[in-house]
C-alpha cells in the first residue's frame, strides 16, 4: 500500500491551485461511492476531478454504468489514461464548469466526486442550471459549505446555496471527513453530502425572478428585505407589504417563492 502510495505521487504532484487533495483512506473512497443510490443498470455516472482515481477504482465495480470521468490536470490525465483506459470508461480532459452535460449523454447523469473545494460553488452552480439530466449528487466538499447547503432557515448559515440547491433537491449531510485522510492535508475539515433531485422540477413561479430575489436578499443579509431588494427597484406599496419586514435568512425555500410569485404578479 504504502509503495503505491509512493507510486502515485511521483507520478501526480499535487497541485494547490487545482484543489488537489488526495483521499489515502479507501473505507472512505468506498462509502463515498457507496452513497449513489438512485443510478440504475445502464445510466451515466460522472466523476467530477478522478485525481488518481481513488473513486473510480470503486465507481468501476458498479457494473453496467457508463462511467465518465472529467479532470482538468493533465498528469492526472496520463495517470488516469495508463491505469484506467482498459475498462469501459471515457476519460475527458476540461473544465468541468465549461462542460455541457448534453455532450456527454442526452439522458440524465448521476454526479460524484471528491470536489476541488476552491470551485465547489461553481460547480453547484453549473449543476443547478443544468438540473434537468442531473437527478443525484454524491460529493466531497468542505465541512463549512457542507453545513451552509444543509441548513434550515432562521439560521445563520443559511445562505444563497441552501435556498437554490434546496429548492431543486434533498439535502443530506452524511458524514464528516478529517484533514488526516488527505494527501496533501486540507486545512479544513470536509464532508460528504447527497443531494437527490425532488420530483417536481419546476418551481411555482417565475425562477429567473426567483433566483434574482434570493442572490440580492443574501448579498445584504443583515438589512431587511425591504432595503436588500432595493436594486429590484419595487414600487412602497407592494414592499409595505410585512414580509419585506423580514431578512433573508428568516424566509424557508416556499417563503421565497411566494415572495416571487407576490413580485411576479406585480410586475404583470
Ligand atoms: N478524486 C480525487 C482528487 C480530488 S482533488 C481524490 O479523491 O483523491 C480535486 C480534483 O479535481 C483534482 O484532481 C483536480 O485536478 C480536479 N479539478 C480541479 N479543477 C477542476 C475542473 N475545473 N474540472 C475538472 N476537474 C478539476
Amino acid at each position: 500500500m504504502q509503495f503505491r502510495r509512493k507510486i502515485i505521487m511521483h507520478e501526480v504532484r499535487p497541485k494547490k491551485f487545482l484543489g488537489q487533495h488526495f483521499l489515502k483512506d479507501h473505507n472512505i473512497a468506498k462509502k463515498i461511492v457507496g452513497a449513489l443510490n438512485t443510478v440504475a443498470e445502464n445510466e451515466t455516472i460522472l466523476e467530477i476531478g478522478p485525481g488518481t482515481g481513488v473513486l473510480t477504482k470503486y465507481l468501476i465495480q458498479k457494473e453496467n454504468r457508463n462511467i465518465v470521468l472529467i479532470e482538468i490536470d493533465r498528469e492526472s490525465i496520463a495517470y488516469l489514461n495508463k491505469h484506467y483506459s482498459t475498462n469501459h470508461i471515457k476519460i475527458i480532459e476540461g473544465d468541468f464548469l465549461k462542460l455541457d452535460l448534453m455532450n456527454v449523454t442526452k439522458d440524465e447523469i448521476s454526479i460524484i466526486g471528491n470536489f476541488p473545494y476552491n470551485i465547489s460553488s461553481q460547480i453547484f452552480f453549473r449543476v443547478i442550471d443544468q438540473r434537468k439530466q442531473v437527478k443525484e449528487v454524491v460529493c466531497m466538499i468542505q465541512k463549512e459549505v457542507a453545513d451552509r447547503i444543509c441548513s434550515p432557515h432562521g439560521n445563520k448559515i443559511y445562505g444563497i446555496l441552501s435556498v437554490l440547491i434546496g429548492a431543486y433537491y434533498r439535502t443530506e449531510m452524511l458524514f464528516k471527513v478529517s484533514p488526516g485522510v488527505f494527501i496533501p492535508p486540507p486545512k479544513v475539515d470536509s464532508a460528504v453530502i447527497r443531494l437527490t433531485r425532488k420530483p417536481q422540477s419546476n418551481l411555482d413561479c417565475d425562477e429567473e425572478l426567483f433566483k434574482k430575489i434570493v442572490k440580492q436578499g443574501f448579498q445584504n443579509r443583515r438589512k431587511t428585505l425591504r432595503n436588500a431588494l432595493k436594486p429590484i427597484l419595487l414600487p412602497t406599496d407592494l414592499t409595505a407589504d410585512l414580509i419585506f419586514d423580514k431578512r433573508a435568512e428568516q424566509l424557508s425555500i416556499d417563503d421565497f417563492i411566494k415572495l416571487t410569485k407576490k413580485i411576479q404578479e406585480w410586475k404583470m
